[in-house]
Parts: structure tokens; C-alpha cells; sequence
């Protein structure tokens, strides 16, 4: 069996999050012309990162490859909701970035209504199959399984939810047939699209700690015949993909039962370890619209997904201890980011014990976001000396269960998308690690979600984790889709990021740059990230050696290397009614108005 060890080993001691960033980009070995309807190589290759046009109109996409932005244009120029825009682009990262994203995983998304000035949740987080209980990653020695073997297995299998969610939102506001919002992600699966850099790099990666060859039909996939990952700019088609989108186009059940579902529940029952998931978990999915968690923050409130999303709740004390302190006049200097990384610190050590599916568990969602509790978690940060260990706190009506540090790779997308009405959706998708389970069927993956689980659901003591498996239940995900307003409701701006459970930090990161430090959303997803967890503060590349070495000397334990991948995309709103936006220059994206 793989072990943690020899991944560990391979990334020279960097930690599963940063996996993707753990070995030296491949060079390109070979292009080829995509054809038509695809856009050229040349613009897959060269995304702009930012890009903001002169006239800067209100309707904008962010998203993580330029096919994918295309298609959320086409949806805005027929004349479509942001929720017709997300489902063309949905559609389309399931093709050109499925590593990252696709129709086989979750996702979490907010939609801001521009007439009502309201937000809503949609939940279309994977569950756990009905045989599902606390025992689902113990090995029969009553051990944890490894992350590597829990990983591929079927038991990591959860109940793709994203179809689901995005059908309801489109009975909601979809504007556009339901059909329709899928031609673009059917054409180019039909005619091939050129392999973008991080699909072809991220190929590469994850043949050096989990190669594909238990799952030959993955493999003939992503692989050339010699089981080399295929070039960037190889044209690519999935025909597969393209009928099982055909089926789904002409209703949202077919993804759920016949053909597209049992063989769903054949990949995952397939060996080693295989899954339970049933035909009647597939037809009893339900996704979930939610209330919007809103943390004042200055003059703004900022707004995200409640639990099982950690990322509302993470982000929002995030920010409600930074309202303890002047970031705006601290700056992105040694003092400010000593503030920024100690309330990082204390908002995990939270969100480690607290935060499960409130459908299971008794989250203290309000005390956790109380402005008594959040200034009492500021009242720790002392500006002459590092945190160093953050213990959760006590928020009122809080049930004590166990803690759980569990990781969660990367292997997610979020994208940003706003229309000509004013509208805005912002939205983190995800089949959790890279190429999520990498089991496959009818042309796409399927998740291995049910990881972010815990994988032992006691602590040493006995107690139950607020994050263990259950049946139905949905693991905790550290995705933060964030739509800030006015105190009039007016849009401020959306951001949000992939990257494991360092999201929170990252999306922290765009907020106060933008906010209080006066960055535009290119220098905001630029700039390098800083994420403090446990013990550790992890900077990336780039990050100021001077201030580095100022919170060293203040008793941060700093730890450096290639760092994290994030996934940034922005969009905010201009004071004549238009639109900035950014794509994170670390990935394939592409900000533009259509
Ligand atoms: N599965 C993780 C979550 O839902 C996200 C993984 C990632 O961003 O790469 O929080």
C-alpha cells in the first residue's frame, strides 16, 4: 500500500495542500491547433490574468480557463442569468479543468438578486450514502486509513450534488433553457479542446504518488499510449462527456437514475475498498438553499456559506477580529500581517473543533460569530508577540466535541460571474483532490469528497468529531464563496478561491487587500499568500523576506517553499456602474466582459 510517506517524501516535506505545487512545471512538448469552435492554443496558453477592458460594462466572468469563461459570456450575450452563465461553465471546467471541478462532485454558490438586494445559498455539498457511519476510514484494525489509500478508494465516494444544485437555481432565475446552457460544454467535447497547462502539469504530478494504472480507463483518458500525461495544447475530445451532457440537457434526473447512475454506482463499487453508494442514494440527493452568513466589517458586510461550508463562518470571525484592529492604517507591513496571521490562527483552531453538517450536529453558529465572543478571540492578539498555538475558544451555546485537523487537498475551482441586471454568482466547485477519486465513468470523474470527513471520528479522549461520518451526512469543506455589500445592500465585490482548507486564508487575503489596503483584484490575487494553521504560518514565494524575517523574530514559526496554489477570481463592482475583475496569475483564468 502507498503510504503518506512516500508522498510526504516526494514533495521534500510540503504538505498535501501544496501537492500541486510541489515539483517544477513540466516544460510543453507539443501543440496542436484546436479547431473550431474552440478558441486558439495561443489564448489557452497565454491567459491574460488580468484583464480589464476600456469600457469596463457591468457583465463580467472570472473563471479558471478561458474556454469555460467563453462559455459564461455566450450564456450573459443570449441574454442568460448569472445562474445560465454558471451552468455553461460548469459544464465546460468538467471538460477542460475536470481535475479541478466537475458534474461528478459539489459545490457550494451565493447569488446575489440585484432587485431584491438579497443573497441566497445554494448547498450542493456531496453526502455520505445511506450504509455510511463513523467507521468509514478505519481499516480493520480499528486504525485510520491513509490519506493515499482513502483517497482512490470507493468509500471516498460522496453523492455528486452540483447537477442538482444548479437545476434548482435555474428553476429559480435560469432565464435561458435549461438545454441550452449546456451546447457550449457539448460542442467542445464533441470537437476537442486544447489541454491547458495545469490539466497537463497536474497529469504529471499525480502520476509521481498516485498513478492511475488501477484505473485503466482514467488513464487512456488523460494519458498518451506510452502513459505520458498528453501535451499542452493536445486537442482532446470526450465523447462520452458530451452524451452523458446530452442526457442531463434534456432533463437534470437522468444524472441521478438510469444508465448515467448505475454507472455511477459501478465505479464506485468497484475494488480496491469499493463504496456504497445505491441507486436510492442517487435519486434522494436534495440539494439545499440556505441563508447567507453576512459579518459586518467596517462599512460592509461580508457574506458567505453557512456549515457543513466552513468558509462563512471561518472568513466571518476572520474579519470580525480584523474589525478590532486598523488593518487600513497597519498596512501590509510586519504589524499588519501579525494581526492578519494570528486571527487566521484562532478562526481555525474554531473551525477545527466546531464546524460540521448542522443537519447532524449542533454548530454554534452564532456564538461563534457573537460580537462579545469575537472580541474576546481579538483580546488574544497582542501586537508585540506571536500566537505561536491557538486553542478554540468558547463560544456561547457551544457543545464541546473533539478536534479535528484533518487536511483537504487541492483539487477546486471557483469562479465569479456577474450580468448586465447587476446580478452576481459566486461560486466554489470541487471534486476534491486532483482528479478526485479518479474513478470515472460516462466521460467525467468522480469526487472523493467524503475525505474531507474525519477520518478518525474520536478524539483521544473519546469524543465524537463534529466531522465524523454519518449516513447522509455531508463532510465539512473549507470552500468560501464571498459576496461583500454596502450597508445599503449595494455589490461591493466577489472573490473566492480553491486550495484546500488554506481557501479561507486565501479569500481572507483578497478581502483586506482590497478593503483595507487599497489593491486592485489583480494585485489582490497576485499578491503571495499567507496561510497560519495550527503551529505554522506558511508564506508564499515572493512574500517580503524583511517582514518575513520581522515576524520571525516577533515568535511566528514561518515556513516557506513553492507554497500554496490558490485560485483566485474577482470581480468587483466600479463607481460608474461597471466592472473590474481578476484571474489568479498561478492558474489558467481569465477575467473579461463579454
Ligand atoms: N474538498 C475541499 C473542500 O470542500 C476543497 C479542496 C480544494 O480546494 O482543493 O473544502
Amino acid at each position: 500500500m502507498r503510504s503518506i510517506g512516500l508522498f510526504t517524501s516526494l514533495c521534500l516535506g510540503a504538505s498535501l495542500i501544496s501537492l500541486a505545487a510541489c515539483q517544477p512545471a513540466p516544460e510543453a512538448t507539443q501543440t496542436q491547433t484546436a479547431p473550431s469552435p474552440a478558441p486558439s492554443v495561443q489564448e489557452v496558453l497565454t491567459p491574460t490574468p488580468v484583464n480589464v477592458s476600456q469600457e469596463r460594462p457591468k457583465a463580467m466572468v472570472a473563471a479558471a480557463n478561458p474556454l469555460a469563461v467563453e462559455a459564461g459570456l455566450k450564456a450573459l450575450r443570449d441574454g442568460g442569468d448569472v445562474v445560465d452563465a454558471a451552468i455553461a461553465i460548469q459544464a465546460v471546467l468538467g471538460l477542460v479543468e475536470p481535475q479541478s471541478s466537475g458534474i461528478g462532485g459539489g459545490a457550494f454558490m451565493l447569488r446575489y438578486d440585484a432587485k431584491a438586494q438579497t443573497i441566497t445559498v445554494y448547498d450542493g455539498r456531496e453526502t455520505a450514502p445511506s450504509a455510511v457511519d463513523e467507521t468509514l476510514f478505519l481499516s480493520e484494525s480499528d486504525q485510520p486509513l491513509d490519506f493515499l489509500t482513502a483517497w482512490t478508494s470507493g468509500r471516498a465516494v460522496g453523492v455528486p450534488g452540483v447537477i442538482a444544485m444548479l437545476a434548482i437555481a435555474h428553476d429559480d432565475h435560469g432565464k435561458l433553457d435549461w438545454a441550452s446552457d449546456f451546447s457550449s460544454a457539448i460542442s467542445l467535447a464533441n470537437h476537442g479542446f486544447p489541454v491547458a497547462k495545469r490539466l497537463h502539469d497536474v497529469s504529471e504530478q499525480v502520476m509521481a504518488y498516485s498513478p492511475l494504472d488501477e484505473r485503466p480507463a482514467t488513464a487512456s483518458y488523460f494519458y498518451d499510449d506510452q502513459g505520458r500525461p498528453w501535451p499542452i495544447g493536445h486537442v482532446l475530445t470526450n465523447t462520452a462527456y458530451a452524451q452523458t451532457l446530452s442526457l442531463i440537457a434534456a432533463d437534470w434526473r437522468n444524472f441521478y437514475e438510469g444508465p448515467i447512475a448505475l454507472g455511477i454506482v459501478e465505479a464506485t463499487r468497484a475494488e480496491p475498498l469499493p463504496g456504497a453508494i445505491t441507486m436510492e442514494d442517487l435519486a434522494s440527493y436534495t440539494p439545499v438553499k440556505r441563508e447567507a452568513l453576512c459579518v459586518p466589517y467596517r462599512s460592509y458586510q461580508v457574506c458567505g456559506a453557512p456549515p457543513p461550508a466552513s468558509g462563512g463562518v471561518a472568513v466571518g470571525q476572520i474579519m470580525g477580529m480584523l474589525n478590532h484592529f486598523d488593518m487600513q492604517a497597519l498596512g501590509p507591513t510586519r504589524d499588519g500581517w501579525h494581526v492578519f496571521i494570528d486571527a487566521n490562527r484562532l478562526a481555525y483552531a474554531d473551525r477545527d473543533q466546531y464546524v460540521g453538517d448542522p443537519d447532524f450536529v449542533d454548530v454554534p453558529i452564532e456564538g461563534l460569530l457573537d460580537s462579545d465572543y469575537l472580541a474576546s478571540r481579538a483580546a488574544l492578539i497582542t501586537m508585540d508577540q506571536a500566537l505561536v498555538r491557538a486553542l478554540p475558544g468558547e463560544p456561547p451555546r457551544a457543545e464541546t466535541m473533539g478536534i479535528d485537523a484533518s487536511n483537504d487537498a487541492p483539487g477546486t475551482s471557483h469562479f465569479v460571474i456577474r450580468d448586465n441586471d447587476g446580478n452576481v454568482l459566486s461560486m466554489t466547485t470541487t471534486v476534491e483532490s486532483p482528479f478526485g477519486s479518479q474513478r470515472m465513468t460516462h466521460g467525467f470523474l468522480l469526487n472523493n469528497q467524503l475525505t474531507d470527513f474525519a477520518r478518525a471520528p474520536r478524539d483521544e479522549e473519546g469524543r465524537l468529531m463534529a466531522n465524523a461520518p454519518a449516513a447522509g451526512k455531508r463532510p465539512r469543506s473549507s470552500m468560501s464563496p464571498t459576496i461583500v455589500l454596502d450597508q445599503d445592500n449595494n455589490f461591493v465585490l466577489a472573490t473566492g478561491s480553491p486550495g484546500g482548507n488554506s481557501i479561507i486564508g486565501y479569500t481572507v487575503k483578497s478581502l483586506v487587500a482590497m478593503l483595507d489596503w487599497g489593491m486592485t483584484p489583480g494585485e489582490a490575487a497576485a499578491m503571495p499568500n499567507v496561510v497560519a494553521r495550527g503551529e505554522i504560518t506558511r508564506m508564499e514565494e515572493g512574500f517580503d523576506p524583511d517582514i518575513q524575517q520581522d515576524l520571525r523574530a516577533q515568535g511566528h514559526r514561518i515556513e516557506g517553499g513553492r507554497g500554496e496554489v490558490s485560485g483566485i477570481h474577482i470581480i468587483r463592482a466600479l463607481p460608474d456602474g461597471g466592472s473590474e475583475g481578476a484571474a489568479d496569475p498561478r492558474r489558467d483564468g481569465q477575467a473579461r466582459h463579454p
